[in-house]
């Protein structure tokens, strides 16, 4: 199948960048205060979401394609056996997703998965697991393989299946069949799909407590949910477990995953939850941004400077047009309030995967 260049499909960095405002907005709100009800999605009308695809990258007969429209990104991977699909968008976005994946191929899908919680990840569970007829473990009793040998199996960590069947206060409810059933609570979990290799990490006290980085090793495509996100400030779920030393973290290990083909362009594909197709030099950018926006603000805070203090002192002036989505003063105040909370906690090293013979970069927090 031809495809356009990718610059013609994907929304340009400005574009992309107001796209995911009033997501990031509603994030931010929510680091700040237990406001959850813009969480339930895009109140628009099913046809209002226009996904599109582009393929990222693949070899012989399997393709790893983009989609974007439908709230977050989704990646999804085309092969002989059939479909894997990371993340599903918002649930008001589940047809058309469905309909963007049927435009590639009529392949059954065989696997989901999950790379956290939040609504605009897996709202679409039920739609793609309804029209693969129900889902089925790897794990689960004989029988109930027998009853639907070819439905799909769904995969998140465990605790993105405790937030999904035990949502907070205002979230959306979601039904039993659309959450994992294969659920992982090591560090890492493995498949093999479509001639490839696709390894799951589990990033704790990341964006969340339940975040899992998806790497297609063959193709050389990461997915990196909403651990990446090019165009904001990170985004740190304070009431879901998330911490900024363990985006950090967790950005230094994409980077470690990551291979470039010439200047850190090129190469290793990063599909973040939000925003543009990123290579390793985007990803190296954002940890630099989030590694020295903690500096600063733990600078200050040595200096026994209070919230109101370090806000007046703005030490994110110079990020704030580039990352501050928005209202760029209001966003940058809010995520400085949101370090200065998050540096107060001691870091329990829960961050780094051990044991993955990765080589990570610490901080002290
Ligand atoms: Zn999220």
């Amino acid at each position: 199948m031809m495809h356009p260049p990718i610059a013609l499909i994907l929304p340009s960095r400005t574009a992309a960048r107001r796209s995911c405002l009033c997501l990031a907005a509603f994030i931010a709100a929510s680091v700040l205060s237990s406001a959850v009800d813009a969480r339930q999605g895009v109140p628009s009308a099913r046809d209002a979401f226009d996904v599109r695809a582009t393929r990222v990258q693949g070899f012989d007969s399997t393709s790893v394609y983009m989609l974007v429209g439908a709230g977050a990104n989704i990646a999804v991977q085309i092969g002989d056996e059939g479909v894997v699909v990371v993340d599903t968008g918002l649930a008001a976005a589940g047809d058309a997703v469905l309909a963007a994946i049927r435009r590639l191929t009529d392949k059954p899908i065989k696997y989901i998965i999950n790379t956290h919680a939040h609504p605009d990840h897996v709202g679409g569970n039920a739609v793609l697991v309804k029209a693969s007829g129900g889902q089925r473990t790897d794990a689960g009793p004989a029988a109930e393989l027998r009853q639907n040998p070819n439905g799909v199996i769904v995969v998140a960590h465990q605790h993105t299946i405790d937030r999904m069947l035990g949502p907070r206060r205002g979230d959306a409810v979601y039904p039993e069949y659309a959450v994992a059933r294969s659920s992982f609570i090591t560090e890492d979990k493995q498949l093999h799909v479509n001639g490839e290799a696709i390894e799951l990490w589990w990033r704790a006290s990341a964006h969340t407590d339940a975040d899992v980085l998806v790497y297609f090793r063959r193709s050389d495509v990461i997915v990196g949910g909403d651990l990446v996100q090019p165009a904001s400030f990170p985004h740190f779920d304070v009431q879901e477990g998330g911490r900024l030393q363990g985006i950090i973290n967790g950005l230094n290990h994409v980077i470690d995953l990551a291979v470039p083909q010439f200047n850190q362009s090129g190469g290793t594909r990063i599909i973040p939850g939000h925003g543009w197709l990123c290579t390793e030099s985007d990803v190296v950018e954002l940890r630099d941004m989030a590694t020295i926006a903690r500096d600063r603000v733990q600078y200050l805070i040595d200096k026994t400077f209070t919230l109101a203090q370090v806000q007046a002192a703005r030490p994110l002036a110079d990020f704030a047009p580039v990352y501050g989505v928005g209202e760029a003063e209001r966003a940058t105040d809010a995520f400085v309030k949101a370090v200065y909370s998050d540096l107060q906690k001691p870091w329990d090293g829960s961050g780094p995967v051990a044991g993955s013979g990765l080589n990570f970069i610490d901080g002290g927090h």
